[in-house]
């Protein structure tokens, strides 16, 4: 069989521990036996991260935006028992943080379905997807444990003088302040990055927020997605036959409960943490989810929603074998993959993709699979667990079948 062409590069981001064994059995088992691959390749591994002094996660970020599309391995983000365990000089920061620092983007996942596996919620029938905006708010917020009596103020003071001034509060005992704030042009990336995908992807969005009780802040979410809905989305969502639709955080909750699924859900910094480990949780398994990080460029990073697995790794060193899930990375490939087909016009890329993720599923539906979903599973035919490399295996021989 002739391997399928490539003429862009894809920007590969190699990872750590048990996703950087994963990253390579993919490669080899499922990637370069059909497709002539073509990658600019960046080691973000914590070693290399800490040869280049963290320069290489800098590097790939922006080769990410020469490119327009990259794959990512899960990472490694340092704390204090890593620093010492891979003798590091410096804590570097989360190399997603600074991709997404320099892409400017927002993080979208969603659970990939299976037969076999439902979710907990009876009613969900095709996936949700979340939209979480990556900046500012309580991340980024400054704190006071107020000590006792005393006022609190919010001060602003502008470039031209003006000034803003009003008590927060008069507090007659000890307690707790906060100051939060976010950007219009976050906010716009924001709301670009959402209708963009929608379209894309022709699923409804919906957006929530809490703008009755926050009618500065909350509303001014609100109002930048209305205005920049209608100036310019508005058309292009009616010809996909797709709709925009704002609800209060609240209502939405019990709204996603009750749905069936299939559409986007934007959510504010907060609540998209919170909702997206709700809603992963729900439909499976974190090693089940994608996650795609969209710049309002329209430049795309595909990733696992999971980390490195770092209890399979140490397994994996100690010559046991593994059943670690690869779908969600095996999915990033392919929707990285499907993607540099569709900007560069090559459709045996986007089949290639497509046959390789319906092989994955339907591996997996035929009871083949790997530990973590043995345990969830409810299909008529009995489970068999594999370790990580006869499912890719596995897969290989279906994709071998339906590629002909
Ligand atoms: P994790 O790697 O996601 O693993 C947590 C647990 O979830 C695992 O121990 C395993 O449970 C289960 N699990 C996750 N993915 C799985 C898969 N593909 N197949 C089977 N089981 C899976 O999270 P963590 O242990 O909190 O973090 C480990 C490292 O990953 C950390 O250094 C962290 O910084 C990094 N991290 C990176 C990213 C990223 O790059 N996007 C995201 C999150 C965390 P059992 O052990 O019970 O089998
Ligand atoms: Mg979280």
């Amino acid at each position: 069989m002739e391997k399928i062409k490539m003429t862009t590069p894809l920007v590969e981001m190699d990872g750590d521990e048990m996703t950087r064994i994963l990253w390579k059995q993919i490669k080899d088992e499922l990637i370069l036996p059909f497709v002539e691959l073509k990658t600019e390749y960046y080691d973000l591994g914590l070693v290399h991260r800490e040869e280049t002094k963290d320069q290489v996660t800098i590097d790939a970020a922006n080769a990410n935006k020469k490119y327009g599309v990259a794959v990512k391995c899960a990472t490694i983000t340092p704390n204090a028992q890593r620093v010492k365990e891979y003798n590091l000089s410096q804590m570097w920061k989360s190399p997603n943080g600074t991709i997404r620092a320099i892409l400017d983007g927002t993080v979208f996942r969603a659970p990939i379905m299976v037969k076999g596996i439902s979710p907990v919620v009876k009613t969900w029938k095709a996936p949700i997807t979340i939209a979480r905006h990556a900046f500012g708010d309580v991340y980024r917020a400054t704190e006071y444990r107020v000590p006792g009596p005393g006022k609190a103020e919010l001060v602003y003071t502008g470039e031209d003088g003006t000034t803003f001034r009003e008590t927060v509060y008069d507090f007659e005992c000890p307690g707790v302040l906060q100051g939060q704030f976010n950007k219009d042009s976050s906010i716009r990336s924001f709301a670009r990055s959402c209708f963009q995908y929608a379209l894309d992807t022709r699923q409804d969005l919906w957006f929530s927020t809490k703008d009755t009780i926050s009618k500065q802040y909350d509303h001014t979410f609100k109002d930048i997605f209305q205005e920049i809905y209608e100036a310019e989305y508005r058309a292009r969502f009616e010809a996909a036959g797709i709709t925009y639709f704002y609800t209060l955080i609240d209502d939405a909750v019990a709204r996603v409960i009750r749905s069936r699924g299939g559409f986007i859900w934007a959510c504010k910094n907060y609540d998209g943490d919170v909702m997206s480990d709700m809603v992963s949780t729900a439909f499976g398994s974190l090693a089940m989810m994608t996650s795609v990080l969209v710049s309002p460029e329209g430049n795309y990073e595909y990733e696992a929603a999971h980390g490195t697995v770092t209890r399979h790794y140490y397994k994996y060193l100690k010559g046991e074998e593994t059943s670690t899930n690869p779908v969600a990375t095996l999915f990033a490939w392919s929707g990285a993959l499907r993607k540099r087909g569709e900007l560069d016009g090559l459709d045996a890329l986007g089949t290639y993709a497509d046959a390789l993720e319906a092989a994955t599923i339907e591996t997996i539906e035929s009871g083949v699979m790997t530990g973590d979903l043995c345990a969830m599973w409810e299909g008529e035919v009995p489970a068999r667990k594999v370790s990580s490399l006869e499912f890719l295996r596995a897969i290989r021989e279906r994709l071998e079948q339906k590629l002909g």
